[in-house]
C-alpha cells in the first residue's frame, strides 16, 4: 500500500481562508474585528520566528495583531500586569504568551493568569479541565489541527483504535482527550511504555508527538493505518540540515493508508488553528454563533 499524503499545508490554507471569510462577515455585519495579542519575553530565535509568522498570518486573515515584545529580564509582576491589561482590553479576544519563558518566570502562574475565555493556546487549567470533562473549552492548537485532519480524512473516528505516543500537556494529553471525545479507543504511550512496537501495531490511528527523529519505523505501522506525525526535528544529513518527523516517513508511507509529511503536515495547521481559536473566542465573547468546523 502506498499512503495517501495528508497535505497539511493545503488544509491549513483552507482553514485560514474560512477564518478570513468569517472575519470579513463579523466586520461587515457586527462591526467587530477579532484581535490577537502575542506576548514574547526575551530573544529566543525560534520564538521570534514563530511570533513573526503568527503576527503576519493574523493580519492576513483580517484580524488585528498586537505584539508585545518584552525584555528577557522582565519581572513576573510586570508580565502579570500586562496580561491583566490584555484580559481587560475589549479589542483583544485572544492572548498567547510564547513559550518557553525565561527561567525566572513561573510558566504555570503566567498561563493561569490569562482569562480562560481569551486563552487561545488552551493551556489554562480551566480549559484543560473543561476539555477533560467534555465541555466547551479553548482547545490547544496542535492537537486541534490533528483532529481536523483526521475528521476530514475519515469522517467519523468512532470506534477506531488510536495510539498517541507522547504525554505532554501541549500535545499528547489533549490529543488523547480529543480522540476520546470522538469515541476512539485511546492508548497514551510514553517513554516507559512496554512493547511500544506492539502497542503501535494495533492502532488504526497513530499520533506521534515525541521529539525523537524518525523513531517510529514503518514496520510498527498497521497496514492501512492513518499516521499523524507531530514531531519537528532538525537533523544533519548529507551535510545539510533537514527537518524530519518522529516517524520514518519513507518506510511508514509504504504501509500506512494515509500520512502527514514533515514539513507540510501538522506544522502549518497549528497557526491556522490559533487563528480559528481567536475567531471562536471573539464569537463567544460577543454572544455570536461559533464558526462551524473550526472547533472541537
Ligand atoms: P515533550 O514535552 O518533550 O514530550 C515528549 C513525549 O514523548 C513525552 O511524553 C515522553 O515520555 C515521550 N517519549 C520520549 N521518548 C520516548 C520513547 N522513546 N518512546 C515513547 N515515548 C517517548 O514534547 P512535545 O512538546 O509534546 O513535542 C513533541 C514533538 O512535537 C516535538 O518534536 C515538537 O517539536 C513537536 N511539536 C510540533 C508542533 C507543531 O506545530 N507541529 C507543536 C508542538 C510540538 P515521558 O513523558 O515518559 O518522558
Amino acid at each position: 500500500m502506498v499512503a495517501q499524503v495528508i497535505d497539511g499545508k493545503a488544509f491549513a490554507a483552507k482553514v485560514r481562508a474560512q477564518v478570513a471569510d468569517q472575519v470579513a462577515k463579523l466586520k461587515e455585519e457586527n462591526g467587530i474585528t477579532p484581535g490577537l495579542a502575542v506576548v514574547l519575553v526575551g530573544e529566543d530565535p525560534a520564538s521570534q520566528v514563530y511570533v513573526r509568522s503568527k503576527g503576519k498570518m493574523t493580519v492576513e486573515v483580517g484580524m488585528n495583531s498586537y505584539e508585545h515584545k518584552l525584555d528577557a529580564a522582565t519581572s513576573e509582576a510586570d508580565l502579570l500586569a500586562l496580561i491583566e491589561k490584555l484580559n481587560n482590553d475589549p479589542a483583544v479576544h485572544g492572548i498567547l504568551v510564547q513559550l518557553p519563558l525565561p527561567r525566572h518566570l513561573n510558566e504555570d502562574l503566567v498561563i493561569n493568569s490569562i482569562d480562560p475565555a481569551k486563552d487561545v493556546d488552551g493551556f489554562h487549567i480551566s480549559n484543560v479541565g473543561l476539555l477533560g470533562t467534555g465541555q466547551k473549552s479553548m482547545v490547544p492548537c496542535t492537537p486541534l489541527g490533528c483532529l481536523m485532519m483526521l475528521r476530514d480524512h475519515h469522517g467519523s473516528l468512532s470506534g477506531m483504535d488510536a495510539v498517541v505516543i507522547g504525554r505532554s500537556n501541549i500535545v499528547g494529553k489533549p490529543m488523547a482527550q480529543l480522540l476520546l471525545g470522538d469515541s476512539c479507543t485511546v492508548t497514551i504511550a510514553h517513554s516507559r511504555t512496554k512493547d511500544l512496537p506492539d502497542v503501535v501495531r494495533r492502532a488504526d490511528i497513530v499520533v506521534a508527538a515525541v521529539g525523537r527523529p524518525e523513531m517510529v519505523p514503518g514496520d510498527w505501522i498497521k497496514e492501512g493505518a492513518t499516521v499523524i506525525d507531530v514531531g519537528i526535528n532538525r537533523i544533519e544529513r548529507d551535510g545539510k540540515t533537514k527537518l524530519v518527523g518522529d516517524v520514518d516517513y519513507a518506510s511508514a508511507a509504504e504501509r500506512a493508508g494515509a500520512i502527514t509529511p514533515v514539513p507540510g503536515g501538522v506544522g502549518p495547521m497549528t497557526i491556522a488553528c490559533l487563528l480559528a481559536n481567536t475567531l471562536t473566542a471573539c464569537c463567544r465573547s460577543n454572544g455570536l454563533p461559533e464558526p462551524e468546523g473550526l472547533t472541537a
